[in-house]
């Protein structure tokens, strides 16, 4: 058996990451890695690496902190090579460690592998205890045991490899792997996390968002589709294969927070998305007020659907410090009350004895909102209504969100009158989730919902998140 005890830490294997690879001989594919890495940075800030092959070796640069910490001129020019991939990491309460920073390596006579990874597979545990016993896990990570069950499967080369293990992962998988001399980027059958392919002159991308393809000045092609590998090297993308999908469920959550407003998903612009299910909101649950304020940035697009539906002027009135990083993921809850103090500064005069309607995308824990709440009323606000623009987050992700467990999920325990109440709001209302999903213009059986009403689209009983929680409880 391999040394599966320090998966027993107090850690958690699951990731919310941003993922970039790109194949394209005599163009510097490190630098334009960063820069795709740099606009996928909203998908996690704890740790972010590039690995380059140039055809004999991978060499990696790895980090802690933000995309900008990580590389310098000096490190982005050491790594040569013709394909790269690269990865920022987000990781929940003690996971944040060096050794779990991605592309995961593996050093391989001749033939070394490397892996990007964007969510999380519950099954991690079994998989890696099923490992011959001369594998030695050098991270904490599900990618790592993702990349010994591929090593280990039948296949005279990676994608064959690929293809014969793709059944034994349970859970979430968006995934770029880099070797000597390809990238192969591959998708579970459900979908959860996106994957999109994209062409810079010669060269082709594979990356998390259509964002980072248009940073790098690159053209989008397609998604690449549930259940589907494709190899990308000098032949451009060729498909390996395509595994039938039962059951597409792309994350619902990635069009209410996660994915990046000018990203482009299922022909669906993120920023219209959240402007619909604004518009739908102020429908559901009108209410008078004077102006409607966003918590910027996540709330924005959705409080300018909700003003232009409702007819009450959209306003800035928190002032945010863009130098913040998100305060969800600061561990600890004091850091992040502080957190919420320093991001926002409210415009104390032009608040001061109106009616305001607060837009934000969800509740999570309550910290945030509360927050808000508080600092508005110190600046004599008359009225606060908050508006939510998703249903109430009840259950945890098993397939690549860092939502916390259950118990601290405020809405799993408290009812929407009682959350009202302990947020200090004056009237508290969030999007149905029939309404939410209409926004997005998915079909309802091709989404992911789980979070907001607790339908798993796999089963996830004893699934890995469970065996964190135990351990950690
Ligand atoms: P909370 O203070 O715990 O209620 O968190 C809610 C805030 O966190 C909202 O303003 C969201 O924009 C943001 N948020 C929601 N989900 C996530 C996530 N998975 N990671 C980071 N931030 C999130």
């Amino acid at each position: 058996m391999v040394n599966i005890q320090k998966l027993k830490y107090k850690e958690s294997l699951k990731d919310k990451c941003g993922i970039f690879g790109i194949y394209g001989k005599g163009i510097d594919v490190a630098r334009i890695s960063f820069f795709g890495l740099y606009s996928l940075q909203h998908r996690g800030q704890e740790g972010a690496g590039i690995t380059v092959t140039d055809g004999k070796n991978l060499k990696s640069v790895k980090g802690l902190g933000l995309v900008s910490t990580v590389f310098d001129e000096e490190k982005i020019n050491s790594l040569k090579g013709f394909a790269s991939i690269g990865h920022t990491r987000y990781s929940t309460t003690g996971g944040n460690k060096l050794c779990n920073v991605q592309p995961v390596v593996l050093n391989l006579k001749n033939d070394d592998f490397a892996l990007a990874h964007n969510g999380n597979i519950i099954n991690a545990m079994d998989l890696a205890h099923k490992l011959p016993s001369d594998v030695k896990l050098s991270s904490t990570s599900d990618t790592e045991i993702m990349g010994w069950v591929i090593k280990n499967s039948s296949g005279k080369n990676w994608e064959e490899k690929i293809l014969s293990s793709f059944n034994k992962f349970q859970g979430a998988f968006s995934m770029i792997a880099l070797t000597k001399n390809k990238l192969i980027a591959f998708r579970d059958t459900y979908g959860f996390r996106p994957l999109v392919l994209g062409q810079l002159n010669g060269s082709y991308i594979a990356c998390s968002e259509t964002c980072a393809l248009d940073t790098v000045g690159a053209k989008f092609i397609r998604e690449v589709a549930p259940g589907e590998i494709v190899t990308i090297d000098e032949k451009g993308i060729n498909v390996v294969d395509k595994i039938s999908s039962l059951k597409k469920s792309f994350c619902l959550f990635e069009y209410v927070y996660l994915a990046r407003p000018d990203s482009i998903f299922n022909k669906q612009l993120v920023h219209q998305v959240r402007q619909r299910s604004g518009e739908i909101l102020a429908h559901e649950s009108p209410i008078g007020a004077d102006i409607v304020v966003a918590v910027p940035d996540s709330g924005t697009s959705a409080a300018i659907g909700y003003s232009k539906a409702s007819g009450i002027p959209y306003g800035e009135v928190l002032i945010k410090n863009r130098y913040i990083g998100r305060t969800f993921i600061q561990p600890e809850q004091y850091i992040r009350e502080m957190g919420v103090k320093l991001k926002f500064n409210p415009l104390k005069k032009i608040v001061k004895g109106k009616r305001i309607i607060i837009v934000d995308d969800s509740i999570v824990r309550g910290t945030t909102m509360k927050k808000i709440i508080k600092i508005l009323r110190g600046c004599g606000v008359r009225k606060i209504h908050i508006r939510v623009c998703s249903p109430p987050v009840t259950d945890p992700c098993y397939f690549g969100i860092d939502t916390p467990n259950k118990k601290k999920l405020i809405a799993s325990y408290l009812t929407i009158k009682e959350i009202e109440k302990f947020i200090g709001a004056d009237s508290l209302a969030y999007l149905s989730l029939d309404g939410l999903k209409k926004a997005s213009r998915i079909k309802s059986n091709r989404l992911c919902s789980s979070c907001f009403d607790g339908k798993y689209p796999m089963p996830v009983e004893g699934g890995f998140r469970k065996d964190v929680f135990e351990t950690i409880n």
